[in-house]
């Protein structure tokens, strides 16, 4: 676990874990890192080293603890924010950036196939971990 001082677009200070520096970069640029006092999703890092946490065994509990704190609080953000397009994903990622439909922050299911073509194309898009994908809605017919 990696502790972040992170500072938002407001100048809010705050203190967020994460499971590692490359988790850390893929929810800042997916926009989930989030201010816990106005909501802003531009954050960035305070000038300060990172503070590495060294898993022993009774510090292990309190890290889980807080790193499901902080899963909950992701998939809650998502489910809020995010449009779920199901396995529309890779096609609504496409319209998006080629500008057929309206940008916004959505999440689906991409084929490993899909997503190395997103990538190829220059499309942005990462995946999400399972502990961080909220429940799957319930199918709409249409
Ligand atoms: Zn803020």
């Amino acid at each position: 676990m990696i502790r972040y001082e992170l500072r938002c677009a407001n100048g809010d200070q705050f203190e967020a874990w994460f499971g590692s520096i490359a988790d850390y970069d893929k929810q800042a640029e997916a926009g989930l890192v989030e201010c816990p006092h106005c909501g802003s999703t531009h954050i960035e890092k305070a000038p300060m080293a990172p503070a590495v946490v060294t898993g022993r065994a009774k510090d292990a509990r309190a890290e889980r603890a807080v790193a499901m704190a902080m899963a909950a609080k992701v998939r809650e953000h998502i489910k809020d924010n995010f449009d779920y397009v199901g396995d529309r994903f890779a096609d609504e990622a496409r319209r998006m950036h080629s500008g057929e439909s309206d940008e916004r922050a959505i999440w689906g299911e991409a084929t490993p196939e899909e997503a190395r073509e997103l990538a190829e194309e220059g499309i942005p898009a990462s995946p999400l971990p399972p502990e961080l994908a909220p429940a799957t809605p319930p199918k709409r017919l249409n």
